[in-house]
């Protein structure tokens, strides 16, 4: 049983066809610059070569429609139809208070998703677009949405809300949204299976800690609190986002520095975080090899980083009352040791204690894109770096939701 998986941007579109009997990705490609000059659509064959083919794609729809003619291509192709498909699941970035968990989409559906476009101005458009070219394109074959923000939607009023007058909540919509859901859903799950200990007896904190980074803490399977808020910028330090900040710095330089809205937002989403205060990069790697040469910036920049993301895990620890399981995944979480040691300092009185010696082989071996317990034997936190796969768990739910045969709209 295979299943599409579509990841529609502004200007690109990701997809990976996998077949759902031995979770094996069958082909995986991405559409670049679409409708922009220089467009191609780059794909890996089932033998895992790369290829660049540099095409005209005007739009999103001739973009599916590659896919689709990669996918069934006589000679480098997986599937002799498309009829061998049996759904295509769809990320959607933001689903407000509509969406619990993934659904088949319906007109009505796609009305709801619409009407969330005012909480992710520059996501659910191209989402949406995605969608409908799919329709158009694939009419016969059911399509799921599979959203960010669904995985949160368990938080309880006192975890989600802003204290700010309740009417801005009613009028619109102002709440702790949440990011990354996909993510966190699908590691919390790999390392109740790896502990062998059904999720919902775990306490789980999951460190997302990507170019856009986030933390949440799970109690049961379910989501109670995560950094991100309302948008992405909320919480942790990221590439170049502040994460939080005290809101009367806004107001403070909006007078001083003469910012519009506008200006404000890009300062705090474009020109802050880890390219704000090292002066140097938004990539971590970056960052990593000014700090080997002494830049002081760049060290400052990596210390506010890991003492933000510790200072999550207390307090997560406090929201869920203990702790079970520790996760780091995403670019920096899977790969920098570094930044699991730093972050972990000192915590061994709270139950968490990390090997040394495991945590740095993890990426000395060249473990990519697995799993490893970097656990300090006899200590009470298993602590995991697991690999983020999102497009497996988008297959997984879109397989749940057309298997259910329900519409699980809220
Ligand atoms: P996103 O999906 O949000 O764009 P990723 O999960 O791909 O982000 O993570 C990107 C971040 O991971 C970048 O800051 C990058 O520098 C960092 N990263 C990737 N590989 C390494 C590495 N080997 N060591 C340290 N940081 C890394």
């Amino acid at each position: 049983m295979n299943i599409l998986v579509i990841n529609s941007g502004s200007s690109s579109l990701k997809y990976q066809l996998i077949d759902m009997i031995d979770e094996k990705v069958l082909s995986q490609g991405i559409c670049e610059r679409i409708g922009l000059e220089g467009s191609c659509v780059k794909w890996k064959t089932h033998n895992n070569d790369e290829l660049t083919v540099f095409q005209t794609i005007p739009d999103h729809t001739s973009a599916i429609q590659m896919v689709i003619e990669s996918l069934t291509h006589p000679d480098r192709g997986v599937i002799s139809s498309m009829s061998e498909i049996a759904a295509v699941g769809h990320r959607v970035v933001h689903g407000g208070e509509h969406f619990q968990s993934s659904v088949l989409i319906d007109e009505d559906v796609l009305q709801a998703i619409r009407s969330c476009i005012e909480l992710a101005p520059l996501h659910n458009p191209p989402n949406i677009i995605g969608i409908e070219a799919c329709q158009k394109l694939l009419p016969s074959i059911p399509m799921v949405a599979v959203f960010d923000t669904a995985f949160h939607q368990t938080m309880p009023p006192y975890s989600y809300l802003y204290a700010i007058p309740y009417e801005m909540y009613e009028k619109y919509g102002i709440r702790k949204y949440g990011f990354h859901g996909t993510s966190h859903k699908y590691v919390a799950h790999r390392a109740s299976e790896i502990i062998g200990k059904p999720i919902d007896e775990l306490k789980i904190i999951s460190c997302h800690l990507g170019n856009g980074a986030s933390i949440c803490a799970i109690d049961g399977g379910n989501s109670i609190d995560t950094t991100m808020g309302f948008t992405p910028l909320e919480g942790l330090v990221m590439g170049t986002r502040s994460g939080t900040v005290d809101p009367a710095i806004i107001t403070f330089l909006m007078e001083k520095e003469k910012m519009d809205a506008q200006e404000i937002g890009d300062f705090l989403n474009k020109k802050s975080g880890l390219l704000g205060i090292s002066g140097i990069s938004s990539d971590f790697r970056d960052i990593e090899k000014a700090v080997y040469q002494q830049n002081e910036r760049a060290e400052l920049a990596l210390e506010i980083f890991c003492y933000r993301v510790k200072k999550y895990i207390g307090e997560y620890i406090a929201a869920l009352n203990g702790l079970d399981v520790l996760i780091f995944t995403a670019g920096i979480g899977e790969h920098d040791w570094r930044v699991r040691k730093t972050s972990l300092e000192n915590l061994d009185y709270v139950g968490i204690k990390i090997d040394d010696q495991k945590n740095k082989v993890a990426v000395e071996r060249g473990l990519e894109h697995k799993e490893i317990e970097i656990t300090s034997e006899g200590t009470k936190v298993r602590t995991f770096v697991i690999h983020t796969n999102e497009e497996l768990m988008i297959a997984k739910d879109t397989l749940q939701v057309i298997s259910s045969g329900t519409s699980l709209k809220v």
